[in-house]
């Protein structure tokens, strides 16, 4: 095959077991084909294409692979052995592409098959046989004694030696996985489905007739899966702020009568380490979250004290809190900066633990791998540098509440928000603009929550906050910004609307306030409330009372906040906005025009109007808003609470007192 026939079947390939996740999960696994090129002389070269270093099989293109000159490689073959370092200084060196995508560390085993192709995969069935006592003899009893078992060791020239002297098609690396060669693509395939599939068959019905099995656990209350949400995310935040993954699914493991056991049985594969990490907390009540984080925080120190002769020249102890905690009733939890990073991490780790599972269902033992193993993985170098640097933007790993997110203000806000690494759930009345505003967001590669209702409805409320911590773990911010105009004169002014402009301007922030205090201070972040209030909170407009009214009442809402939850280090701020049209649904046609004669101008000099009257004769848009918002929910005003900050282009008559 040609070069580009080649990458074509190898990006096929990895599509179609990149979809697999009992075969491979997040840059796992590696796939290679040689093939020729002509080099920069213009001689035809023997080429190997190999899926470069932390790309995901699923979502892998051509850009994807590394292309190494195979002549190269194989002078490498008759030494006896060689260093990480020395090994991929020298893959650089080989590249076709100087300067393309850091080469795999499985690079050789693959260089040193002769075979054209050769899939390498991390199955979890797999994993399953080799890990428990006796691994070597139940590969070999299940997948045929054809299949030869290599020990364990770390990747790297010794055990691409080893598999290279190898006879067969495939071998089993103990802790890690499946490596099956062939000329053909397709038998490649074939005898890595098959040979998955025969270690599936054989567990599942080893597990039918010896399963663990205990009394059903029930499912825990509402209120203590949010208390231990918010108990943990606040502790695990300690040394920056994490989100959590809930996944309910996890219950499967969870709830298993041995699920202590399963938690201390290290990873799947050895490549799982780098997300599960060594220890996996189990927690049966919000009151233990403390308790069992501090004593796994104290094991990870003596585990890395008790090795430090072995650490890495230049490394530094890794956090030592766990990334994933098992909840009796709950699920899964899996904590990491950002929640992308934290889903896939739960999902790293539903397979690690089923993996787990299944070893103990089947043989009722398991041998995991030695500490010293674990120890080697969790600070080799060149597993670290698949971690992708976390982002430090201002508001990386927080959560934020926006209500009107649907348009105007609220909107900007939220995709400002977005861009500084936050953490998003918005609520709005208007279900065809909220889609549309969490699309824009999506698009700009973020995933925020949505919920539609009306937030002066109290259980709209609950709602928000409790679907907020369910899906981000906790909160630390709000941006209550909902509002609504209500024009008359109080003389021709209805109750209705009176009640109605009370209901929507202030008593929605009071709604929200009293839901959140509670569970701001449990999380012990500290937060910041951030009410966009409105110019006529301080000057009030003739025939615009009920609003005018409402509004004075939110901003006292907001000084009321700061004075009570000061101590738990809760934040409220007010951003006073005035005559923003941009993007507006407040400003609709009958409040122009009702505005318009108000002032005596016409309806389309409205705009100008207010822009001309303010101090710099400029209209306020509602990114100036935006920018006023983000910086109360930043640290940058971390010494700021019960304060107003105008966004009005200067109105005098209306400079706060
Ligand atoms: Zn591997």
């Amino acid at each position: 095959m040609d070069l580009s026939a080649t990458v074509a079947s190898l990006i096929e390939t990895a599509h179609r077991v990149g979809a697999d996740r009992r075969l491979v999960l997040h840059g796992g696994g590696n796939i290679s084909a040689k093939t020729t090129e002509l080099d920069h002389l213009g001689h035809t070269r023997p080429v190997l294409v190999i899926k470069a270093s932390g790309a995901d099989m699923r979502t892998i293109d051509a850009a994807g692979f590394s292309r190494l000159y195979l002549d190269d490689l194989l002078t490498l073959r008759p030494r006896s052995r060689m260093t990480d370092e020395d090994m991929t200084s020298f893959f650089m060196r080989s590249l076709v592409e100087p300067g393309s995508g850091r080469p795999s560390i499985e690079t050789l085993l693959h260089a040193f098959r002769p075979s054209t192709f050769v899939y390498h995969v991390h199955a979890d069935a797999i994993c399953a046989l080799t890990n428990t006592t006796d691994g070597a003899a139940r590969v070999s009893d299940v997948l045929g004694a054809d299949v030869p078992v290599v020990p364990y060791i770390r990747p790297g020239f010794d055990l691409a030696k080893q598999v290279s002297e190898l006879k067969g098609d495939a071998a089993v690396l103990s802790h890690h996985g499946l490596v099956t060669w062939s000329d053909d693509a397709r038998a490649c395939m074939e005898r890595t489905l098959e040979l998955t599939h025969r270690a599936e068959t054989f567990l599942r019905e080893r597990k039918a007739e010896r399963a663990v099995r205990g009394p059903a656990v029930p499912p825990l209350d509402r209120d203590h899966a949010e208390r231990l949400l918010l108990t943990l995310r606040g502790r695990l935040s300690r040394n920056g702020y994490r989100i959590l993954a809930l996944e309910p699914h996890g219950r499967a493991i969870s709830d298993r009568p041995d699920v202590e056991r399963v938690a201390r049985a290290g990873p799947a594969t050895a490549d799982h380490l780098l997300r599960t990490r060594p220890w996996t907390a189990v927690i049966r009540s919000a009151d233990d979250v403390g308790g069992v984080i501090d004593g796994l925080e104290r094991e990870y120190s003596d585990f890395v004290s008790r090795h430090s002769d072995r650490m890495p020249p230049g490394a530094r102890p890794r956090e030592a809190a766990p990334a994933v905690v098992l909840v009796p009733g709950l699920g899964l939890i899996a904590a990491a900066p950002e929640a992308r990073l934290a889903w896939s991490t739960a999902e790293v780790a539903m397979h690690t633990h089923g993996v787990a599972a299944d070893v103990l269902d089947a043989f009722g033992d398991i041998a995991p791998l030695t500490e010293r193993e674990i120890f080697d993985i969790e600070y080799w170098p060149l597993e670290l540098a698949k971690l992708k640097p976390v982002s430090a933007t201002d508001l990386a790993g927080r959560v934020v509440i926006v209500t009107g997110a649907a348009s105007g203000i609220g909107r900007d806000t939220a995709m400002a928000l977005a861009r500084l690494g936050a953490h998003l759930a918005m609520c709005d009345r208007d279900a065809v603009g909220l889609d549309e505003a969490t699309e824009q967001i999506r698009e700009a590669g973020h995933d925020p929550i949505a919920v539609t209702g009306d937030i002066t409805d109290p259980d709209v409320v609950d709602r928000l906050v409790r679907e907020t911590i369910l899906t981000f773990g906790g909160v630390d911010g709000l941006v209550s910004n909902a509002g609504v105009a209500v024009a008359g004169r109080l003389v021709d002014l209805a109750i209705e609307d009176w009640e109605r402009s009370l209901a929507v301007n202030a008593t929605s922030h009071f709604l929200l306030v009293r839901r959140l205090l509670p569970v701001l201070e449990r999380q012990r972040l500290g937060g910041s409330l951030v009410f966009v209030a409105s110019k006529n909170a301080f000057s009030p407009g003739e025939g615009f009372g009920a609003y005018s009214v409402a509004k004075a009442a939110e901003v006292q809402l907001a000084r009321m906040v700061a004075i009570e939850a000061g101590r738990t280090g809760v934040r409220a701020n007010v951003v006073s906005p005035d005559a923003i049209f941009e993007g507006s649904k407040l400003w609709d046609e009958g409040l122009r025009r009702e505005r318009a004669k108000a002032h005596g101008v016409a309806v389309e000099e409205l705009e100008r109007f207010y822009a001309d009257r303010s101090l710099l004769g400029r209209a306020v848009r509602t990114s100036d808003v935006a920018d006023a918002i983000v910086f109360c929910l930043s640290e940058r005003s971390s010494r700021m609470t019960g304060c107003v900050i105008t966004v009005d282009a200067g109105v005098a008559a209306a400079f706060p007192r």
